[in-house]
């Protein structure tokens, strides 16, 4: 028998982990293919058939900004809904807001890139016009009795002004927490952050907002699962994931996605923590994915299956 004892816990409770699957929005957004609403809503059901409980299922931005989800009402509209589960949407404005509102999301997440020139390229207004975007934002969802998440982007690097300063980013994070989001993300949205890094982040972020760190981590420089554990480590409550690794990162051209859901979920199990989702469905899903999308995934479990092996196959 294999002994239940991971270097990397000492207690004798295993710590739970969330997992969110971002397939749905963040992996799906950048494929060149358009995805049949159909299948976006098999994703969905799929990966809450694992266990997950979290989705960010949609975004509601612009159709003519990103065709690619200009169906998030039908998506939302077809999903099964199942309890205990909460499906989110991204919002970059109160436009989004109000259609995401429309659509009963359980969740709205709003993303505040943290540096000036990334945040004015991609959302046309500065850190600090974001922040009070998040404001007007989290006022309305809170009336609503909607959850409300912030991703701070660009939070370990940015394509345009390099590293970003940590204290800095501890201090976008205490401006988030004025307005009350459920937690604060913190996202490797170009892949280039390292383990110390996130370590040290995970850490100023939750004591500085005293909210629950969730992570966002992109595997361009194939750091992305180191970075994983030592979030974990560090005290984040909850990773992003998308099943077969999926989403590509257009300011590093050629690079893998996120973290793939069913590899982190075999590293965070075998490390001696606690996801509640089912791998061998995962895997199962990924496969599935992989067919839908045309082309083999980056993510690993689906091709060398998991460890242990079943003792049929051993
Ligand atoms: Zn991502």
């Amino acid at each position: 028998m294999w002994a239940a004892i991971s270097p990397y816990r000492n207690s004798e409770a295993m710590k739970a982990v969330e997992i969110v699957e971002v397939a749905p929005r963040d992996g799906l957004q950048d494929e060149s293919m358009v995805v049949p609403t159909k299948a976006k809503i098999e994703l969905i059901e799929r990966a809450l058939a694992t266990g997950v409980r979290r989705v960010e299922a949609v975004s509601f931005v612009h159709p003519e900004r990103v065709p690619t989800m200009a169906d998030a009402e039908a998506v939302m509209a077809g999903v099964k809904r199942c309890p205990g589960t909460r499906l989110a949407g991204l919002v970059l404005n109160e436009r989004g807001l109000d259609r995401a509102l429309a659509s009963a999301v359980d969740e709205v997440n709003v993303v505040v890139l943290v540096t000036d020139a990334f945040s004015r390229r991609n959302q046309g207004m500065t850190t600090g016009q974001a922040l009070t975007m998040w404001s007007q934002v989290a006022a309305r969802a809170a009336d609503a009795g909607v959850a409300a998440t912030v991703t701070l982007g660009a939070a370990f690097g940015c394509p345009y002004e390099g590293v970003v300063d940590r204290a800095w980013v501890g201090e976008v994070a205490e401006r988030v927490a004025e307005s009350g989001p459920s937690e604060i993300a913190l996202a490797d949205t170009i892949g280039a952050a390292v383990p110390h890094e996130v370590d040290a982040l995970v850490r100023e972020v939750g004591s500085r907002s005293g909210l629950p760190v969730r992570v966002h981590l992109h595997n361009s420089r194939n750091t992305g699962f180191a970075n994983a554990l030592a979030a974990v480590m560090a005290g984040a409550h909850t990773i992003d994931a998308s099943l077969g690794g999926i989403g590509g990162c257009p300011f590093a051209p050629g690079a893998s996605g996120n973290i793939a859901t069913e590899d982190v979920v075999y590293l965070l199990e075998r490390s001696g923590f606690e996801t509640g989702l089912q791998l061998g469905g995962l895997i199962e899903a990924s496969r599935w994915l992989a067919g839908v999308l045309g082309r083999d995934l980056p993510g690993q479990l689906a091709r060398t299956g998991p460890f242990p092996l079943a003792p049929a196959a051993a």
